[in-house]
């Protein structure tokens, strides 16, 4: 008998295809109402102020990647990952669920619920997309090409339909929509689950090593515990009010120190050779380019989402479509051009750009997408709102720039990282993601105060200026990784 197959691969990637599709429904299904609901004083929102809403944007995109480190770090030691992705399933439903009932306490644990189900499940159902492809290689990286159209095929419906409901009916029942996803992909991965063979079973762990691991998890949780206790009783004492923009603050200081902290370890003290060494100086130098390339590009959910829905005439043939519809267009243009990249970087052979270059391209086109954005601020007045294709624009110019850096990015890592760090360098591309989508959050705080033009062109100049630098230093970071290509 022949095994099943799913578009030539083994059958096991259409349950991990479709998981995928519905958690990442789900998640920019949510997203693309979350700023909205938090600012808005008109439909039942919290009427938040932009800064607020926007670091408690920052922190829950942050903390969705942060998770993603010791999500990963669980499921090895601990569960595996098919039992992670389970469970990190059964927690992203309960928080949309949780969101979707209303009071102000439910919405925040949800919230919660919601970053700590992806920090098990999203590192752990790619990880096992590895595992179906034993021998790795070619297939394995077409098996990849096929999951990320899963991902942003669930990336185009969820706005679609949670945007629908949340803008056009309900809030929260849009966030219940959100949670019917994630319901529907739970069902589908325990249906599916036996076309998995034995990946993301827990191997190579023994049972003292595995406990060893339980207690490791235990102290933490205890000391992550006790943190929070001690922040809560501050705040009852009225020496530290917790508050959105000061965490953000102070995680936005935290992450880069812990960073570069990490990494003046490893060059000191991790027993690497010159060569080595050498490669992880060009890991820093990418996941320092990645913060700066999601903080842009993030905004997607925040500052442009907010762009949307004031600034944009978004009435088409007389409809007025939801302002989340637009975060669709990075996930629709993706699909259509991610083959379109695949072939060029294969015709181009060996013209084909290096791992910083296509990193310096990637930023470019970012920054582009700004000043096209700054462009379009210059006619918003009070009385007038600007085409949607503005937003089409500046959502092409920055999906062009993911399909330069994104794809390389995490192959780059296993690639450069020294192999016996390379869960920790995942770990350090993940704190980068995390970085910049708190950044992303933090810069749409300043759409108040600043204004659409200044906010986009100042966002614009980081960005290029980083692309200048990478792109004038590509061919001496090329040196320093030492023939990997
Ligand atoms: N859009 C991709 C996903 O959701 C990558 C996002 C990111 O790494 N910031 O998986």
């Amino acid at each position: 008998m022949t095994p099943m197959t799913f578009m030539g691969h083994p059958r096991g990637l259409a349950t991990l295809f479709f998981t995928e599709m519905w958690e990442r429904l789900s998640y920019y299904g949510m997203r693309g109402l979350l700023i909205l609901f938090l600012v808005d004083t008109l439909r039942g929102g919290y009427g938040l102020d932009d800064k607020t809403a926007a670091a408690i944007y920052g922190l829950y995109t942050a903390s969705v990647y942060l998770l993603a480190v010791p999500g990963g770090w669980l499921a090895d030691r601990i569960l595996g990952q098919r039992t992670a992705v389970f469970w990190g399933g059964v927690l992203i439903a309960c928080g949309h669920f949780s969101m979707a009932v209303g009071p102000v306490a439910l919405f925040y644990l949800g919230l919660t619920l919601i970053a700590l189900g992806t920090g098990l499940l999203k590192p752990n159902v790619s990880a096992m997309v590895g595992d179906l492809y034993p021998e790795g290689g070619a297939r394995r990286d077409a098996g990849f090409s096929v999951f990320y159209m899963g991902i942003n095929l669930g990336a185009t419906i969820g706005p679609l339909l949670c945007s629908y409901f949340g803008e056009k009916i309900n809030w929260h029942l849009g966030f219940a929509v959100a949670g019917v996803g994630m319901v529907f992909g739970l069902i589908q991965y325990r249906l599916g689950a036996r076309h998995l063979g034995t990946a993301g079973e827990l191997r190579g762990v023994t049972p003292a090593q595995r406990s060893a691991a339980i207690s490791t998890a235990g102290k933490f949780g205890l000391f992550v515990l006790a943190l929070g206790g001690v922040v809560a009783a501050l705040h009852l004492m009225g020496i530290y009010l917790v508050n959105p923009q000061g965490i953000a603050s102070v995680m936005s200081v935290s992450i880069p120190f812990f960073l570069l902290a990490y990494f003046a370890y490893q060059f000191l003290f991790g027993g690497f050779d010159a060569a080595e060494k050498k490669r992880l100086a060009v890991v820093l130098i990418l996941c320092a380019a990645s913060a700066v390339f999601w903080g842009g590009y993030e905004q997607a959910g925040s500052s442009l989402n907010l762009f949307a829905m004031r600034a944009t005439d978004l009435f088409i043939f007389g409809y007025e479509i939801p302002a989340g519809w637009i975060q669709s267009l990075p996930a629709v243009f993706v699909i259509l051009l991610a083959p379109v990249f695949g072939w060029l970087w294969i015709k181009l052979e060996k013209h084909e750009p290096s791992v910083p270059a296509k990193f310096a391209y990637g930023l470019a086109q970012l920054a582009l997408s700004f000043f096209v954005m700054a462009w379009a601020g210059t006619f918003v007045t009070q009385a007038f709102k600007v085409s949607i294709m503005w937003l089409v624009v500046t959502n092409f110019l920055a999906t062009t720039g993911e399909l330069c850096l994104s794809p390389v990015g995490l192959s780059g890592m296993t690639k450069l990282a020294p192999r016996k760090i390379v869960g920790q360098m995942m770990g350090m591309w993940f704190l980068a993601t995390s970085l910049g989508n708190l950044l992303a959050g933090m810069a749409a705080g300043y759409t108040e105060a600043l204004g659409y033009v200044q906010l986009f062109s100042l966002v614009g100049a980081v960005v290029m200026g980083a692309a200048v630098l990478l792109g004038i230093t590509a061919p001496p970071i090329r040196k320093l990784m030492g023939g990997v290509e």
